[in-house]
């Protein structure tokens, strides 16, 4: 969609979009990284980035279906290989936030990856990831803080380290947990012992489901782990007692539009599962995932539920005041931030 032909209406929903704060709960710091801070970081290392390894590292950005972004994604996390090197891409990340108008992210970091790579402790890297944040958010940058994600091919035994690991690092501003990876390489009830044990220390819980496998992986993550929250959960859409079930609970799924686009999770934007979810009354919020690795950001997703997806601005700013209520943030303070929200959705005399 051309943005030169836009309407005056349609430039003037886009204004509003882009004035109201915003807070995001489906990050991927990893994903995060764009081509110039890798580059920063090759450099860092004294290594070469000349023509030959800017193209070699380019590629690992555009991406065939769900298995090319994961290779694309381990390719760039090998890159990432000393506990400073997450300090600039959290400090990259807290800056484009910031010019996003975003107040608060929950981000996902895998640190078990990093372990299995380069051996670096989950601790040293958020000491670097976590002392970028809050000096940037004493720069004006917004609130970050921190779910580690486990990786479903490392199987219970990874997810049991990752638990331990969150636990230890509740210094670090690590919350909680979730698990990514390949859906289809563990089913998700597999998982029950360490979704447990993180419920026990107090860790909050989120996790990958209904992305690539079946609506099945989402029932057993709200039955048999008991997930607060559902990463993705779009193939939901595919078992209508499941939506209900969810529009019941009132489970927030944690939507990305753009990267279910760009993996093939949906078949394109004229048949984005987020509309009849949304319709439904599931929980659906609006979030960027991988946004360097899906050229994108939380702006543009929540243009696309205007522009793309033909909701309304109201129905979009609805579901941008969803996405702060589902935070794990304390109850007071997310109704600070959605009356934030709120005051600068009405107010059209508002700076956007
Ligand atoms: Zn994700």
């Amino acid at each position: 969609m051309s943005r030169a032909r836009d309407t005056p209406a349609e430039s003037s929903d886009r204004l509003l979009l882009r004035r109201v704060p915003k807070a995001e709960i489906h990050l991927h710091l990893e994903g995060s990284v764009e081509l110039p801070t890798l580059l920063d970081i090759l450099r860092g290392r004294g290594e070469s980035a000349g023509p030959a390894e800017r193209a070699r590292l380019a590629a690992l950005y555009s991406h065939r279906d769900f298995l090319d972004f994961l290779e694309n994604f381990r390719r760039l996390c090998s890159e990432i290989r000393r506990p400073q090197d997450f300090g600039l891409i959290a400090s990259a990340l807290s800056r484009r936030l910031q010019g996003e108008g975003v107040r608060y992210a929950e981000v996902f970091c895998s640190p078990s990856i990093f372990w299995r790579l380069h051996g670096i402790p989950a601790a040293e890297i958020m000491d670097a990831v976590c002392a970028a944040a809050r000096r940037r958010e004493g720069e004006g940058g917004p609130r970050l803080r921190f779910l580690f994600d486990g990786v479903r091919q490392f199987g219970v035994a990874g997810m049991e380290e990752t638990v331990e690991w969150a636990s230890a690092c509740g210094a670090y501003d690590v919350i909680g947990i979730g698990l990514g990876g390949d859906e289809k390489a563990a089913p998700t009830r597999e998982f029950a012992g360490p979704y447990r044990e993180a419920r026990r220390r107090g860790l909050r819980t989120t996790v990958h489901a209904g992305e690539f496998d079946g609506p099945r992986s989402v029932w057993e993550a709200i039955e048999v782990l008991e997930a607060e929250r559902i990463g993705h959960g779009v193939r939901a859409v595919e078992d209508p007692e499941l939506v209900r079930l969810l529009a019941r609970r009132g489970v927030p799924l944690e939507c990305c539009p753009t990267s279910n686009v760009r993996t093939g999770a949906a078949k394109g934007w004229d048949r984005h599962p987020i509309v009849p979810l949304h319709r439904s009354g599931a929980g659906v919020t609006v979030n960027s995932d991988d946004p360097a690795m899906f050229s994108t950001t939380l702006v543009e997703e929540w243009e696309s539920l205007l522009t793309h997806l033909g909701l309304s601005p109201e129905e979009v700013v609805a579901i941008g005041v969803r996405t702060a209520r589902a935070t794990f943030l304390p109850e007071a303070e997310k109704e600070a931030l959605v009356a934030e929200m709120v005051r600068a959705a009405a107010d059209p005399g508002a700076p956007a």
